[in-house]
């Protein structure tokens, strides 16, 4: 089968990064999370992460010449062959403009899958947010606590709160998603790209991911297909 890309699209909170995760394992296919890829470079303390931290902070986007950069050289890595899911990535309609371009070139046909969540969940859902600063793993004070309270599951790290789910900070996020990336999905909508839906916060997260994994199912052919 040709190469599947599937773009998760949805505001912040919205449960992408949970579904990639599972998703990445029941299709055997790279997790490509262009925030994640950020916070690595943060934690390395190179320049661009430096760059990159101050905008983060503020809950703002990082220049699409930066994320560009880093998802183009990503998607050639060995992981990735057989296909890969995009996580927090087109976020503007110039970073889907190239995307569009360099899956064009590849002869891949993106899937996308909305992730419709409301606002209010979404403000309590990032204020519980716990993650792993070693494996990345995500929990909730509410729906989905580590067995030992404030401690990951996989390897025993001290989970935190992210800089960017400060109340003060979701706020801007919220508005740069409808200001910047709301947009994308008419763009994507407008590149006739097979679009799916599921709302993200009504089941949980197995129930949703195997709705998105059927919802790919019935896609057929187009799945990853030549455009
Ligand atoms: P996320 O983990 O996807 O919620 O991303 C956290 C933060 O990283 C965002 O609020 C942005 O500041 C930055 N970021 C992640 N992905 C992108 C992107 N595609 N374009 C610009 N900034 C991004």
């Amino acid at each position: 089968m040709s190469r599947l890309c599937l773009i998760l699209f949805g505001p912040p909170g919205s449960g992408k990064g949970t579904q990639a995760k599972l998703l990445r394992q029941s299709l055997g296919i790279a997790h490509i999370s262009t925030g994640d890829m950020l916070r690595e470079r943060i934690a390395a303390g190179d320049a661009l992460g430096m760059e990159a931290s101050q905008i983060m902070q503020s809950g703002g986007l990082v220049p699409d010449s930066i994320v560009n950069r880093m998802v183009e050289d990503r998607i050639e890595q060995a992981d990735a062959a057989k296909g890969f899911i995009l996580d927090g990535y087109p976020r503007t309609v110039d970073q889907a403009r190239l995307l569009a371009e360099l899956l064009r070139s590849k002869g891949i046909r993106p899937l996308v899958m909305h992730l419709k969540v409301d606002y209010n969940v979404i403000i309590a859902r990032l204020s519980g947010r716990r993650q792993c600063p070693t494996c990345g793993a995500l929990y909730s004070v509410t729906s989905n606590a580590p067995s030992v309270s404030e401690v990951c599951d996989y390897d025993g790290s001290k989970l935190v709160v992210r800089d960017d789910d400060r109340p003060e900070v979701v706020g801007e996020r919220l508005r740069a998603y409808e200001r910047q990336t709301a947009p994308v999905l008419e763009f994507l909508k407008s590149a006739g790209y097979a679009m799916g839906e599921v709302e993200g916060a009504d089941a949980s997260p197995q129930a949703i991911a195997r709705r998105i994994e059927d919802w790919i199912v019935r896609q057929g052919p187009r799945a990853g297909g030549a455009a």
